[in-house]
């Protein structure tokens, strides 16, 4: 299968092509139906896998389809997809990668991450969000200064799970999950994506998710 075959936004695939990605890698031929399909999954799959656009195509198209909107120019960000990464690095890098395949759309992504200014991230997603990547304990401050509200959430991406919890971000992670605005299982999608399947993992997987699909590659 080709990504012309997968069913997503024209914009995406011609973004895709500009990107030089000729065939869909192992996880994306996997994930993608999986997700446009509207079901959870847990993916172990390395850094170099291609997951990033797995996970990123299907809730970009989703955003396009949807026409979702992006809470232009108010206090509160209020995100349709929500990807928590463990370090600055990765953050940005999901966020470029996101930038990329929305090229030339009216789709908005946005990074928040510690150790830079915090105004002027926040200033930037107050202009328009729909996509929102971060590090958790960047986020958790957004939210409980009351500058981030879920409840247009349909997606939540845990990237490098198992990174996150040797890095001991259990309860963060615990905080943005079970916020107040937080819609309930069922009425989001959940994924996650981890190198490893250690019990925290597992115990996240079994926590967050229900009947999700799972895929290693
Ligand atoms: P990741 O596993 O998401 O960290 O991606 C690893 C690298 O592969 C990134 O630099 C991507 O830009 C690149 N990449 C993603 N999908 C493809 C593809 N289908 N073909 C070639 N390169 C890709």
């Amino acid at each position: 299968s080709s990504f012309s075959d997968m069913n997503v936004r024209e914009i995406l695939i011609v973004n895709i092509q500009k990107a030089r990605y000729k065939n869909p890698t192992p996880i994306q031929k996997y994930a993608v139906p999986i997700l446009v399909d509207g079901r959870d999954i847990m993916a172990c799959a390395q850094t170099g896998s291609g997951k990033t656009v797995a996970y990123l195509l299907p809730i970009l198209d989703y955003i396009l389809r949807k026409n979702c909107d992006s809470h232009a120019y108010e206090t509160t960000v209020q995100p349709v997809a929500l990807i928590l990464a463990p370090t600055r690095e990765l953050a940005v890098q999901i966020f470029y990668e996101a930038k990329k395949l929305v090229r030339g759309s009216i789709l908005l992504c946005r990074v928040a991450y510690g150790g830079a200014s915090s105004a002027d991230q926040l200033k930037k997603m107050q202009v328009g969000c729909h996509l929102l990547v971060g590090t958790v304990g960047r986020l958790v401050d957004y939210m409980q200064r009351g500058f981030l509200c879920f409840s247009d959430i349909k997606f939540i991406v845990l990237d490098e799970a198992d990174r996150m919890l040797d890095m001991g971000f259990l309860s963060e992670i615990k905080k943005i999950f079970g916020h107040s605005t937080m819609p309930p299982h069922g009425k989001r999608q959940m994924l996650m994506f981890s190198a490893t399947f250690p019990a925290g993992v597992q115990n996240l997987a079994a926590t967050f998710m229900d009947n999700y699909v799972f895929v290693v590659v």
